[in-house]
């Protein structure tokens, strides 16, 4: 008999946490490399948040809560909707989660049975394949591409679908291309679910504070308040307000679904942890002040990180609209040979021989579905960027 399960073997591990813990090991090993893989703000967690956890601490607010919440942070959540969103949502129609990514998985298991497909456009972030095959269903991945500013058409939803369809992925602005829907965009793709009523709508706001220039976040629901019987608005703490290791994330939508994702919580890790659950009622609750400063800090880096790879001859670089990373094309690269003579025969290749050769650490596109492209996440220092671009343009320039 094997030991481990089938539905192992269904998913791969998260190749960005591969090649940042590869890079932290050539670090220890006195190599100088600048890692650009985390999806993780570098900003401190504010500090009225981590008051408010030293606060639940003495308070004494130690111990287990409702699988999936504590009252005040479900109507802090609640009051976030209707404030940042215009959507109404009961504190019965919000479930939290350790991360928006359990939030996610919950959703999955508590819906998918074999056969059930996915839409997913791609490129996309790493994990949502990986959990829709391990909670049993089959991720349909819908290619957009650099013409279409890595956004996928209406056309390419309505051909997707199936008669199997029970989810749309959305998640905009997008990990790992920044590209974000405006509302013409999205409310086009409303159209197409709004003709297919047995599709249900999952997205995945995570970065919707992390937005530049004139773009203006939206969301499924509220752009066609007729979905919201058949969506879940997911967020969370952890990009826009630094708390990645506090892992909170949450999720709001029709009250049977999230009676069921409960259920899903609750016979597998029960609440998230309480301290952090106070941490996000203050997050949520508190100053929004430093958002706009920090959002400011990463349109700087976007700016420098665009314009120096821009610079490189055969590497496209398009403008995102927000989160903090850039997908650059390397079709102009494909086909050379490295100094150290690595050929260049995909993004794999290319993201490996940057790490060996230049000691930069990016994540190869085809880990998000789409190629030939590499993710720089510019969640670092400026110098620090300016020299792994420095180092990424002294690369390339060297291919042959
Ligand atoms: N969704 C997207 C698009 C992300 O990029 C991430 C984290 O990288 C998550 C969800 C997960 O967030 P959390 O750390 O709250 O689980």
């Amino acid at each position: 008999m094997q030991f481990l399960s089938d539905s192992l073997a269904r998913v791969k591990p998260s190749p960005s946490i591969a090649i940042t813990t590869l890079a932290g090991e050539l670090r220890a090993a006195g190599r100088d490399v600048i890692g650009l893989s985390a999806g993780e703000p570098d900003f401190d967690t504010p500090d009225n948040i981590k008051e408010a956890a030293i606060r639940a601490i003495q308070a004494g607010k130690t111990k287990y809560t409702a699988p999936d919440g504590i009252a005040e942070l479900k109507q802090a959540v609640c009051d976030k909707f209707a404030r940042d969103n215009g959507l109404e949502y009961t504190p019965a129609q919000v479930s939290v989660g350790t991360g928006g990514k359990q939030i996610l998985y919950n959703a999955l298991m508590a819906t998918l049975n074999p056969g059930d497909e996915v839409v997913i456009p791609a490129p996309y972030w790493v994990s949502y394949p990986d959990m829709v095959r391990l909670a049993g269903g089959t991720p349909v991945c819908v290619e957009s591409s650099l013409d279409t500013g890595f956004k996928i058409t209406a056309d390419q939803l309505e051909a997707a679908i199936t008669p199997n369809t029970k989810w749309f992925i959305f998640n905009s602005p997008s990990n790992p291309t920044g590209a974000g829907y405006h509302p013409n965009e999205l409310k086009a793709l409303t159209d197409v679910l709004l003709r297919h009523p047995h599709v249900w709508v999952m997205t995945d706001d995570m970065y919707e504070h992390l937005v530049f220039d004139d773009f203006t976040f939206c969301t499924p629901a509220q752009i066609e308040p007729k979905l919201y019987d058949r969506t879940l608005t997911c967020n969370g703490v952890s990009k826009a307000y630094a708390m990645t290791g506090w892992r909170i994330g949450y999720a709001a939508g029709p009250k049977p679904l999230i009676d069921a994702m409960r259920k899903i919580q609750s016979q597998s890790t029960s609440n998230p942890c309480t301290i952090s659950q106070w941490a996000a009622v203050e997050a949520l609750n508190g100053t929004q002040d430093y958002i706009l400063p920090n959002t400011a800090v990463f349109r700087r880096r976007r700016d420098l990180v665009i314009s120096m790879l821009s610079q490189i001859e055969g590497v496209a670089c398009p403008v995102p609209d927000g989160a903090f990373y850039v997908y650059p094309s390397i079709a102009g690269l494909i086909g050379r040979t490295s100094a150290g003579g690595v050929a260049i025969t995909d993004d794999e290749a290319f993201a490996k021989a940057l790490l060996e050769e230049a000691d930069v650490a990016v994540v190869h596109g085809a880990a998000y579905g789409l190629s030939p492209n590499f993710r720089i996440s510019y969640a670092a220092a400026d110098e620090t960027l300016t020299e792994a671009c420095r180092r990424i343009q002294v690369f390339c320039a060297a291919l042959r």
